[in-house]
């Protein structure tokens, strides 16, 4: 297709149509990845090994942060606030005083900004943008 003289291929997708892991709906064109970066965040000094259970992705989504944010609720992980929805999401591991059973949570921050996280529920967020 063409669209004010910029050509846009279009992508044929017959065998394997790719869903968003926030919405579940097949993706036109191409999936948004985000990948979770293997590194250990300084305020956590829990080894990687111990996160082996971590999918560290690439996780395919439309190309809208609100459907990360989704997923990222969906699966009890937190955002921080401070960060955008990228390519690549780097890990915090936080304490949870509430739940001694689930000694720690996931945090997801794209690791660019230098000042303290902030790390929120990313619904509320999503909630917060609309
Ligand atoms: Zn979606
Ligand atoms: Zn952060």
């Amino acid at each position: 297709m063409e669209l004010y003289g910029v050509r846009i291929p279009t992508i044929v997708t017959d065998n394997i149509a790719a869903r968003c892991a926030g919405c579940g709906e097949v993706i036109e064109g191409w999936p948004w990845r985000v990948s979770i970066l293997d590194i250990v965040a300084p305020e956590a000094p829990v080894s990687w090994t111990e996160s082996a259970n971590l999918n560290p992705g690439p996780f395919e989504f439309h190309g809208d942060p609100k459907h990360v944010l989704a997923w990222m609720a969906r699966r009890g992980m937190l955002f921080c606030r401070r960060s955008q929805v990228r390519e690549i999401m780097r890990p915090v591991w936080l304490p949870v005083d509430a739940h001694p059973q689930e000694s720690r949570r996931l945090g997801l921050c794209d690791g660019i900004h230098r000042d303290d996280h902030e790390f929120v529920d990313p619904a509320a967020l999503a909630a917060d943008r609309s």
